[in-house]
């Protein structure tokens, strides 16, 4: 990067800065990871330059032969991890997936019933404040706040709100929900009410691409995921369909439009929600799908299980509950009630021992989104530095110390923060400003 330090000086200290941040800190929230130096170099590549409207081989512009083959590389890549019939890899983000998907289903003001946001939700699930809200009719589901069930998606009572909001589509997937979903039982929810099944992955789809959670893609009609998270891909979205999607006929889709689902995704994606794809990061993402296609990333995935359960367990004895008892994935939803603090209070403490976690609304949450009762913390970035399940263990017990303190140790815990991060080198600052 020495063109960055010598002509812009400014940007080039605070690309240095953050990637100093990232080495020194333990990140914990849920929905971000570490790519590849491979990832990387193919996000800062030239491929940013060229504009490719369209398909591979349909392009609205000339000189698209040579990343036609990086995206048809990226899709083929996704079909063989995900085992879908259809892909399209164009989206800049999980939420333009999701708009996507909305404008291929829906028309404005048909209900939606989704995963209420203070329940775990997506802000593109029906939120007030999103697109999503404002244009259809949301209706939600949530978790139970109490019972045997507590922190749980009962099933029958989504069946019985479907029932009663006869919803033109029905949303599962989540931000903040540490359980497996049952697509199965899903699919027959939307089956019996008419609805389409959209499944937003987006938390979970390495896990998923390892088969270590629940598979969507047999039961819903159309799958969104992001590409950042537990994929540990460039910052994007993808949309699948999977062997169970509507049939090519379209029949579950508005008014007997004989599109397959695919091409009527493919238009709802361009040029119905974008322009220009984002080559250079689709060159990314096939990066990272090639790497996911190895079996050191099964491994990683079943590590990243194995963390955060540890991480939820040693919450648990340290005195915290958690939210559902512990976790089938790679995050946990702390309830700090019991501490008497606030998921705002813990958030800020934590940041100033280099301990990154976000505040999260718990099932029941007196306090407002601002505030909140809780935090979530992920496992996914840390594993891929190497942490283990005792250096997890070490990472809850330092969070408590700040929290037990109020943030009055919060400068001792980052000392130890430095050297439990040192142990585990992330990237090379050093070899930013060195030549290529
Ligand atoms: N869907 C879910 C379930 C998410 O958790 C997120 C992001 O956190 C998104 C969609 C949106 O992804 P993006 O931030 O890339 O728009």
């Amino acid at each position: 990067m020495t063109a960055l330090q010598d002509t812009d000086p400014a940007v080039f200290d605070i690309v240095r800065r953050e990637v100093e941040r990232q080495n020194d800190g333990l990140e914990l929230i849920a929905s971000e990871n570490f790519v590849s130096p491979a990832v990387l170099q193919a996000m800062g590549s030239p491929l940013t330059n060229k504009y490719a409207e369209g398909l591979p081989g349909k392009r609205y512009y000339g000189g698209c032969e040579v990343v036609d083959e990086v995206e048809t590389l990226a899709i083929e890549r996704a079909k063989e991890l995900f085992d879908a019939d259809w892909v399209n890899v164009q989206p800049h983000s999980g939420a333009t997936a999701n708009s996507a998907v909305y404008l291929a289903f829906m028309e404005p003001g048909d209900r939606l019933l989704g995963l209420d946001l203070a329940h775990g939700g997506h802000l593109t699930h029906g939120s007030p404040v999103n697109f999503s809200g404002k244009l259809y009719e949301p209706h939600f589901y949530g978790v139970d706040t109490e019972g045997e069930m507590a922190g749980r998606i009962d099933l029958d009572k989504v069946l019985e709100k479907a029932r009663e909001v006869r919803p033109r589509m029905l949303s599962v997937g989540a931000s903040a929900y540490s359980r497996d979903f049952d697509y199965a039982t899903m699919r027959e929810i939307a089956d019996e009410v008419g609805a389409v099944l959209w499944v937003d992955m987006a938390h979970t789809a390495g896990l998923i691409a390892a088969e270590l959670l629940n598979d969507p893609l047999p039961y819903a009609h159309v799958v969104t995921t992001t590409t950042h998270k537990t994929l540990r891909g460039p910052r994007g979205g993808m949309i699948l369909v999977g062997p169970n999607g509507p049939s090519p006929t379209g029949e579950t889709l508005r008014n007997g439009n004989p599109k397959t689902t695919g091409q009527v995704l493919d238009s709802a994606m361009f040029p119905g929600t974008i322009g220009g794809p984002l080559m250079h990061v689709i060159a990314a993402k096939a990066v990272a799908f090639g790497e996911a296609l190895r079996p050191e990333f099964a491994t990683y995935q079943q590590r990243t299980i194995e963390n955060a359960t540890a991480m939820a367990e040693a919450f648990v004895e340290k005195g915290y509950a958690v939210v559902s008892g512990g976790t089938d994935n790679h995050l946990a939803l702390v309830d700090l009630r019991s501490k008497e603090c606030t998921g705002k209070e813990a958030e800020a403490w934590l940041g100033e021992a280099a301990i990154t976690v976000n505040k999260n609304m718990v099932p029941g949450d007196p306090e407002s989104p601002f505030v909140t009762s809780g935090i979530r913390v992920g496992s996914p970035a840390m594993t891929t530095r190497g942490f283990g399940p005792d250096e997890f263990r070490r990472v809850v017990a330092l969070t408590d110390r700040v929290i037990e303190s109020r943030g009055a140790d919060a400068e001792a815990v980052r000392v130890e923060v430095r050297a439990l991060c040192d142990a585990f080198p992330l990237y090379d600052v050093d070899s930013l400003g060195a030549e290529p």
